[in-house]
């Protein structure tokens, strides 16, 4: 009587639906705009934002307060405290020409930054702070840099 099996235990069937591997999913989020978010502690005022690429500063800070002074790669900064965007590029505001003012919703750059067409090559950097104003206020200003401007050099 043969019993070579007996008391081997049977080799469980091998997994045929492994976990999918994460570099799929990070290639398609590439393809979206990114952001860096700030968020500064209450009472310290934002920070003098500097170009990634070249590292010029977007505004130069005087006396006077801010001077916007944006070198050739940014492409829009926009102000929650002035509500609106305080620096368009040319090739930002022949993107937003033809949109609806409310689609133009900054809470969610990425998402309307997609809709302009943008793709990874679009750094938007998101800086929320607060201060007491009349009680305690915070805004959110978000500066867009557009890699694309070098290969369109
Ligand atoms: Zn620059």
């Amino acid at each position: 009587m043969k019993n070579e099996n007996k008391g081997k235990k049977k080799q469980p069937a091998k997994a045929k639906d492994a976990p999918v591997p994460a570099k799929k999913q990070a290639v398609v989020e590439k393809s979206s705009p990114q952001l860096a978010r700030v968020e500064q502690p209450f009472g310290c005022n934002p920070p003098e934002v500097h170009c990634p690429i070249c590292g010029a500063p977007v505004a130069e800070i005087g006396a006077d307060g801010a001077d916007l002074r944006p070198c050739i790669h940014a492409a829009f900064v926009y102000s929650s405290c002035a509500g609106e965007f305080v620096f368009e590029s040319g090739d930002f505001s022949n993107r937003t020409m033809d949109m609806d003012p409310d689609d133009l919703d900054f809470s969610e750059p990425q998402k309307t930054l997609s809709k302009l067409g943008y793709g990874n090559s679009m750094l938007a950097i998101q800086i929320t702070y607060g201060g007491m104003a009349c009680g305690p206020v915070w805004f959110t200003d978000v500066y867009g840099f557009d890699y694309g401007t070098l290969t369109a050099e």
